[in-house]
């Protein structure tokens, strides 16, 4: 028998985990005609409920049922990546425990696979039930990306994927710190089919992101993924050396022409106030840009594990 191992992270979601598992192996007749049987890596992502203790009911009574336990919260991206370390199956699956990436999905999803497709992976093409204004920025976002990275990076697209055990490894080679899963994905490249379907509303609990946590991991998309706002910095900053250029000029030629004594302070303090702008603005980007590589040269583990099964 081969395995699919079910992946997913877990950050205070007692309520969830016993009914995610339910729906998921739902599945299990499914797979087992196609020769798979199923696991699921539940990853506590420091969890302070009682996620873990659901985790270990289940594991009582469901050998099938894995976990690793963080030692704090980590975040879902570290999350993600010892989930698929841990996996040992042919197959991974990585799935958000609130039922908001549906399990149903997962038979159709593997008819891909067998078409010979590596990986396969879904987008919401509603947003139903989210938000106005968390939409509003999550499209500008993925329309930025579009404009500024060469790495495709699927509007709607969810961390939702079944994939080989060739990609699970390529994926796992990406050993970064500073991890856009999103952005990962895109990046290894192969066949990848993509599946549409409705937002669907989260199950039970609560959703763990803010407007702040999304416009901080916005940035880690950017930063990860595209160096553009370097060269637009230093693309700003020529221009305005051409247009202060310009102007030493016009005022030495007026000056020789008209004579006229040195007059208009305040259009002087506006661009001084201008060009210091830009200037913190340019060594803001570049701090941005240091502070990854600060963190990328420490090599600092991605998470750490207190506890696994
Ligand atoms: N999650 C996690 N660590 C975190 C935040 C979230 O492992 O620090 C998990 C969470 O438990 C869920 C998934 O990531 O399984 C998606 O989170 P959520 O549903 O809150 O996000 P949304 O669907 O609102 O984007
Ligand atoms: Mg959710």
């Amino acid at each position: 028998m081969g395995l699919l191992t079910v992946i997913c992270p877990c950050y205070n979601e007692e309520e969830s985990v016993e009914l995610f598992h339910q729906e998921v192996m739902k599945n299990t007749d499914f797979f087992r005609e196609k020769g798979l049987e199923l696991e699921i890596m539940f990853v506590d992502d420091g969890s302070r409920d009682g996620t873990l203790a659901e985790i270990k009911k289940l594991r009582e009574r469901d050998e099938r049922v894995h976990f690793v336990s963080f030692s704090r919260n980590f975040g879902k991206e570290a999350a993600m990546y010892a989930g698929l370390e841990k996996a040992r199956g042919d197959y991974a699956v990585i799935m958000d425990v609130d039922l908001q990436d549906p399990p149903s999905l997962l038979p159709e999803m593997y008819s891909y696979i067998e078409e010979g497709y590596d990986s396969v992976a879904t987008r919401r093409v509603t947003r139903k039930g989210e938000p106005p204004i968390r939409s509003f920025f999550a499209r500008r976002f993925y329309g930025l990306m579009k404009m500024i990275s060469k790495t495709e990076i699927v509007d709607g697209a969810r961390d939702y994927r079944l994939m080989t055990r060739q990609m699970v490894d390529a994926i796992l080679s990406m050993g970064e710190y500073n991890r856009f899963t999103k952005g990962i994905y895109g990046w290894v490249g192969f066949r990848t089919k993509w599946l549409e379907y409705e937002n669907v509303e989260r199950a039970r609990g609560e959703t763990k992101w803010n407007f702040w946590k999304l416009l901080l991991y916005s940035i880690e998309g950017i930063t990860a993924f595209s160096t553009a706002p370097l060269s637009i910095a230093a693309f700003v900053g020529a221009l305005f050396c051409l247009i202060a250029f310009a102007m030493i000029i016009f005022i030495i030629v007026r000056k020789m022409i008209f004579g006229d004594p040195v007059s208009g302070w305040p259009s002087l303090v506006c661009i001084i106030l201008m060009t210091g702008g830009v200037q913190f603005f340019c060594t803001g980007i570049l701090g941005q840009y240091l502070a990854k590589t600060y963190l990328e040269v420490k090599k600092r583990p991605i998470y750490l594990a207190k506890e696994e099964a």
